[in-house]
């Protein structure tokens, strides 16, 4: 007996979101800024400094954390993490409210 091809899609999903375990809230944000040394680089206004902030609501509010440039690839990858995630549970949604569809007819 062939196996449902969606059944497989889903257990395909599930078992890949064990990989995401490490995701985080929020949105990557790149903010350009000067330091507002005189000597600095950054003074001619256009080649400002990167400051790498992670956004995400606490408690309903928005609020905005510096990531520290060491984590900043990490802190990427764990950001996009969720969105992956959030990808796999809408198509985990879309099969299962078809095969509530099926079931229903076939009461
Ligand atoms: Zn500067």
């Amino acid at each position: 007996m062939p196996g449902d091809p969606e059944l497989e899609t889903r257990g395909r999903l599930i078992r890949s979101l064990g990989a995401l375990r490490d995701m985080l809230p929020g949105s990557f944000v790149e903010r350009k800024r000067a330091c507002g040394r005189p000597n600095c680089h950054c003074a001619d206004g256009k080649n400002l400094h990167s400051q790498f902030q992670i956004s995400v609501l606490l408690d309903g509010k928005p609020r905005t954390f510096n990531i520290p440039a060491k984590l900043v690839p990490k802190v990427r990858q764990q950001i996009e993490m969720r969105r992956r995630f959030d990808a796999a549970a809408t198509a985990i949604c879309g099969i299962n409210l078809r095969r509530f569809f099926k079931e229903k007819e076939n009461l």
